[in-house]
């Protein structure tokens, strides 16, 4: 991996999407951790007030927000506090915040495909990469992970299932499962709220409903996802690229406790599981500090409490965002783009009342019938997927109204 110039032993962090469920847990165990990690840069959508509030309480040296407006007002509020937290002035400069010699670790937790760009960058630059960020792996893969091969990154899974994959595999395995005895990942699912609800009723389940997971606590485009199952489709994918395999190699099972994470199967018979409580500041606090643990102030497994663990199949007729995602990326190209951006303008249309729960898989279904697949040489190619695949959620979606 290409040296910092950073080489103090505090790592600067550079927060991805601060704002969020993802970005708040970092920040609780950064501020566990004042000896070891100190914020660098802050990055959100358009929260201004809640930005204000971090950079007062955590010092970052810059800070920034995508909305101009919210950017503009977020530097005068902080010249009125007589704060020295910088604003980048334009969206380009966000990039070389990510590239800055001075980051150490970039937290990738934007939510949905906005968050590629700004991941690739630090990517690019050879950062430890925290990826929490699922959508940049969905829709560029393939040539996602071509950059941090060549740019010597490190790309430390965050989302739960992914670094308990990580850490149930041995820590020389590079893609090769076969040499490793890796005979099968298992990538545990919660089932999401609507696991048991007459398949009838999920017509007119609410956004309410659907973003109050059983476990979890997560930002509302997440929840959605976790409640259609999309969540583990995006997941499967994510899974294909990161440990190299194919979705054959991966088998979903439905953990309702969602306290073992994920497991890996090796040809001796043996399963490794990585359990613990449903909390985020344990991947976080291992992408952090790896290879390396760091305390998280997660709530102890307490097994005579929890009594049982129960595991089932899922449900593909109920839940068919999972087959229309393991369906994408075998068909390949830019299959999986066109996938993730008719999720976001669905789940985006459900939370606004305007497109029942049900509806959402048949509408990404259409849109991935309709359009047609090419192949993917750029990022620039995979932009020009992404908005391809809106326009045609967007205008199809009337027809569901
Ligand atoms: P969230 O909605 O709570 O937060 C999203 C963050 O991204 C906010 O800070 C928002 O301001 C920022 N953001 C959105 N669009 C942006 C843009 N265009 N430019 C800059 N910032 C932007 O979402 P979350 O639940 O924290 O999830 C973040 C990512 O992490 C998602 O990709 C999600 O799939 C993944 N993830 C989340 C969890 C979880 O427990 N929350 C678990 C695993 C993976
Ligand atoms: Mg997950």
């Amino acid at each position: 991996m290409e040296l910092s110039q950073n080489t103090s032993t505090v790592k600067q962090v550079l927060i991805l999407g601060s704002t969020g469920s993802i970005g708040l847990s970092t920040l609780d165990v950064i501020a566990q951790h004042p000896d070891k990690y100190q914020v660098f840069g802050l990055v959100a959508q358009s929260s201004l007030d809640l930005m204000l509030a971090q950079c007062l309480r955590y010092s970052p040296k810059y800070a920034f927000l995508q909305n101009a407006t919210s950017r503009q007002q977020l530097r005068h509020k902080l010249k009125e506090q007589n704060s020295a937290v910088e604003v980048p002035e334009s969206e380009s400069e966000l990039d070389q915040l990510c590239a800055h010699p001075d980051v150490n670790y970039v937290m990738a937790a934007i939510v949905g495909a906005a968050g590629l760009k700004p991941t690739l960058a630090a990517v690019r630059a050879g950062k430890r990469v925290l990826l929490a960020n699922k959508e940049s792996l969905v829709t560029a893969g393939n040539l996602f992970m071509k950059e941090v091969a060549a740019a010597g990154a490190e790309l430390l899974p965050i989302d739960s299932e992914h670094n308990a994959i990580f850490q149930c595999l041995p820590a020389t395995y590079r893609g090769q499962p076969a040499t490793c005895g890796v005979k099968k990942i298992l990538l545990t699912a919660s089932g999401g709220p609507f696991r048991e609800t007459p398949i009838e009723q999920l017509a007119t389940v609410t956004p309410a409903q659907a973003v109050a997971h059983p476990n979890w606590s997560m930002g509302r485009k997440i929840s959605v996802d976790s409640a259609s199952l999309m969540n583990k489709g995006l997941e499967l994918i994510e899974a294909c690229w990161l440990f190299n395999v194919s979705p054959s190699f991966v088998e979903v099972v439905i953990h309702p406790e969602s306290v073992i994470h994920s497991m890996v199967e090796y040809v001796d018979g043996s399963v490794i599981a990585q359990l613990g409580s449903p909390d985020m500041r344990t991947p976080i606090a291992y992408g952090l500090a790896w290879p390396s643990r760091i305390e998280a102030s997660v709530t102890p497994l307490d097994f005579v409490k929890l009594g049982q663990l129960r595991f089932e199949s899922p449900d593909l007729l109920r839940f068919p965002c999972l087959r229309l995602a393991a369906e994408a990326f075998d068909v390949g190209g830019s299959a999986c783009a066109t996938l993730n951006a008719a999720n976001e303008v669905a789940v985006d249309a459900f939370l606004n009342g305007n497109l029942r729960f049900s509806q959402i898989p048949s509408l990404i279904e259409q849109v991935l019938q309709e359009i047609e697949v090419v192949a993917i040489g750029s990022i620039d190619e995979v932009f020009q997927a992404d908005r391809i695949a809106r326009l045609e959620t967007q205008n199809r979606l009337a027809e569901f109204l």
